[in-house]
């Protein structure tokens, strides 16, 4: 079947908008017809090759639409289910699957590793050239084909424009604040950037009943979206110095939880520096994999300091994202107004133009 598509041939060179071909969907597959995708960080990471990824490959990670067909085998979507997909393609049987912690399925690591589907194939192609999936997903497309495992169903009154932010974004910044800091009802709180990710984080904070919530950022802009997502006091690092910023705030303790959106080794510093006794930091803003951190050894035994990782929101998606559908439809968890700014899929390479220039949190493309 042909369909319009965004394909990245080279890095740092725009998108080429163009037919494709898609295959139908075997064994334990879905093809779903795409109604939007997100546009994440880790795109624009993805063209500048900070994100390792075989090309061409075909990017988008963040997509919801209709289920248009369902290969042999598939048990847990039909035909007109309303999807959110999940960039992890997990297996369902190994270790970490059964533990309930799919995310973390080697399996699904594999496949976002070799930019194909669990098979080990892909279902992309043009004049022949085979192209690669991204993340299992690749959502910059009119349809595209996913394991069952990422085609999560949600409820159909809920807006797909909406519910694609949930299967990145919100995911991972909710969740991180849910299941990863597990942050508690009267607690202080700092996030470390407050893009996309970072504002769910905060809202996620606040609906985990934190008591301070303390957005850092440089861009005064963004602050001003991260009070609207519930953060009660925000500070402008490039103007103080958000160590003795946040100290002030918490009668010189510093704060219970620090979640880094950022990836730096200084703002990761930042954070370390910035939580009190028995603190932690949970770490989910990406680098390049060459960046380390010098970890304070004696001042993390004297404090004891928590530093923890969060991948995906620690989130079983069959479970959190219908979960987080609900909380959107309650009125109690803010989607419209994540997004910037509605493109078409023309426009795609406008739109990393505005996310580079800093002018849009997420944009949304209407496909
Ligand atoms: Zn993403
Ligand atoms: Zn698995």
């Amino acid at each position: 079947m042909k369909m319009k598509a965004a394909v990245l041939y080279e890095l740092n060179k725009p998108l080429v908008v163009e037919e494709v071909d898609i295959e139908h969907p075997k064994d334990g597959e879905v093809l779903v017809k795409l109604a939007a995708s997100g546009v994440c960080h880790s795109d624009l990471s993805a063209i500048t090759g900070v994100l390792k990824k075989p090309l061409p490959v075909i990017l988008g990670h963040e997509g919801a639409g209709v289920v248009a067909e369902v290969g042999p085998g598939v048990k847990n979507v039909k035909v007109g289910d309303h999807v959110v997909i999940s960039w992890i393609a997990s297996c369902g049987q190994c270790a970490y699957c059964i533990e309930g912690k799919p995310r973390l399925c080697p399996s699904a690591a594999k496949v976002r590793a070799e930019g194909t589907l669990p098979d080990g194939t892909k279902r992309l192609s043009i004049n022949g050239q085979t192209i690669s999936h991204s993340g299992g997903v690749s959502s910059f497309a009119e349809y595209c084909v996913v394991a069952e495992s990422s085609a999560i169903p949600i409820r159909k009154d809920a807006p797909l424009d909406k519910a694609a932010l949930v299967g990145c974004a919100v995911l991972t910044g909710v969740g991180t604040a849910l299941n990863g800091a597990k942050v508690q009802p009267g607690s202080t709180v700092a996030v470390i950037g407050a893009g996309g990710v970072g504002l769910n984080v905060i809202q996620g904070s606040q609906l985990a009943g934190a008591e301070k919530i303390i957005a850092v950022d440089l861009a005064d802009s963004k602050l001003e979206m991260a009070k609207f997502f519930g953060a009660t006091h925000t500070v402008n690092s490039g103007k103080v110095d958000p160590v003795q910023a946040i100290k002030g705030l918490t009668g010189g303790l510093g704060v219970d939880y620090v979640i880094e959106v950022i990836g730096l080794p200084q703002t990761v510093g930042l954070a370390f520096d910035s939580i009190k006794k028995g603190g932690s930091v949970t770490l989910i803003g990406m680098p390049d994999a060459s960046v380390t951190w010098n970890m304070p050894i004696l001042e993390m035994i004297r404090k004891e300091a928590i530093v923890q990782g969060s991948y995906y929101g620690n989130a079983v998606e069959r479970v959190d994202i219908p979960k987080y559908m609900d909380l959107y439809m309650a009125g109690k968890l803010k989607l419209d107004e994540l997004i910037s700014k509605f493109y078409t899929l023309d426009e795609i390479n406008t739109v990393f133009k505005d996310m580079e220039k800093g002018e849009i949190a997420r944009g949304m493309i209407i496909l």
